[in-house]
């Protein structure tokens, strides 16, 4: 084979140097130089002497030098920068800056300014200046969910997946699969091997209807992602890991018809009511923070004063995430808690003895020992406890009885 420099001595064309390690080095600055030495530049003739012949380098800035002009610059890997050709007229400029700040913020992207880039006319010749644009760079950070990072993350697997559209996706994932979906459709997988719902709902809300409806096995293959928060899909080359951090909501009826087994009207028999509420295994119930029976409400109130407002409840869980960011650190929650996090949470001797005392009578697995924990602990952030007390933890316990499902 050729060597690259020796075939760019023949053409003029373009040259691409890359550090495949990624690490930054300036070996990539000097490989550049060397390539655009050798290119012969047709493109220069007839031009006048001291314009050149338009020929240059385009390199990536290092975080260092863009922090000098900018001092608002989120974490290295949550901006980016664009270098913009724009129009010497001010009135014109400044038209246009705001047309590109407007698709940027269609894109979910917060302008952070306008820097000049400075430049050096003076040794251009008289072609070049007479039509010199006014180079200006923009700086710009994703600006949606709770971090940077996150809405990135989000928009990467839209991106991967053929999904991002016109912009970033408006909000948090939101998916719910039918109940005919295969393993390989809800977990990933498959030829060709697909990212699954799990993977397409990350950092948003994984919602299963009619629980008891999917298969088993597909169930079951739920456990291990809940678990890890990321997935395994074996592929052409090797496996694959994707993320899946996702928050799941499922909802049953308590049998086939519907009704329950307490309802007069109610005709399914005992075993197969037995097989359809046999679907969520214990194991998959371990995984799952709360579960709740939700009776048909009385008449009377449907027709009643309406309960609290959304709104005032979005208050109140918004309050209690901002003490779980402030203790846990951007982004995270009480239910990320590792088992370590979560036992050092301060718990009133009280509320200890009564998580002990259920431990060993109703003979909880470490792990259903542990999400009651992470549950006192949102129980109290709720309330703005800094403290788990005796009655945050008896209701956490409540929330986790399969039995009153
Ligand atoms: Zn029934």
């Amino acid at each position: 084979m050729p060597d690259p420099f020796e075939r760019g001595r023949a053409s003029c064309g373009v040259g691409f140097v890359a550090q495949l390690s990624g690490v930054p080095s300036h070996e990539c600055v000097r490989r550049g130089v060397e390539c655009l030495v050798n290119m012969d530049h047709r493109g220069a003739e007839g031009a006048d002497e001291k314009t050149g012949d338009g020929a240059g380098i385009m390199l990536q800035l290092p975080d260092r030098l863009l922090r000098t002009v900018w001092d608002d610059l989120p974490a290295l890997g949550s901006y980016g920068v664009a270098m913009c050709f724009l129009p010497a007229d001010p009135v014109r400029r400044g038209a246009l800056e705001g047309v590109v700040e407007e698709a940027c913020a269609g894109r979910g992207l917060r302008s952070l300014g306008w820097r000049d880039v400075p430049v050096e006319p003076a040794c251009l010749g008289h072609v070049a200046r007479d039509c010199m644009p006014v180079i200006r760079r923009l700086a710009v950070a994703a600006d949606r969910f709770d971090g940077d990072a996150e809405a990135l993350e989000v928009a990467r697997i839209a991106s991967a997946t053929g999904r991002l559209g016109a912009g970033l996706p408006a909000g948090r994932p939101f998916r719910a699969p039918h109940h005919t979906i295969s393993a390989a459709g809800l977990i990933g997988g498959g030829t060709p091997p697909r990212p699954g719902e799990v993977t397409l709902a990350h950092r948003g809300v994984l919602f299963l209807d009619e629980l008891c409806e999917f298969r088993r096995d597909v169930l079951e293959a739920l456990r291990a992602p809940l678990e890890s928060g990321e997935v395994a899909i074996a592929r052409a080359g090797g496996r694959r890991r994707l993320p899946c951090r996702f928050m799941l909501i499922a909802a049953s009826n308590p049998c086939p018809c519907g009704r329950g087994e307490d309802d007069p009207d109610c005709t399914c028999p005992g075993a197969s009511v037995q097989r359809y509420q046999g679907k969520l295994s214990g194991a998959l119930a371990d995984r799952i923070d709360l579960l709740a029976a939700v009776a048909q409400p009385a008449a009377a109130a449907i027709g009643g004063a309406p309960g609290e407002s959304s709104a005032a409840v979005r208050d109140r869980v918004c309050a209690a995430r901002e003490r779980q960011e402030a203790r846990l650190g951007p982004g995270r929650c009480n239910a990320e808690m590792t088992p370590t996090e979560a036992r050092e949470c301060e718990v009133d001797p009280a509320a200890a003895a009564l998580l002990a005392d259920l431990y060993a009578r109703r003979r909880l697995s470490g792990r259903a020992h542990d999400r009651a924990l992470r549950l006192a602990r949102t129980v109290a952030d709720l309330e703005g406890a800094a403290r788990i007390g005796e009655a945050q933890m008896a209701q956490a316990v409540q929330l986790r009885r399969r039995d009153r499902v």
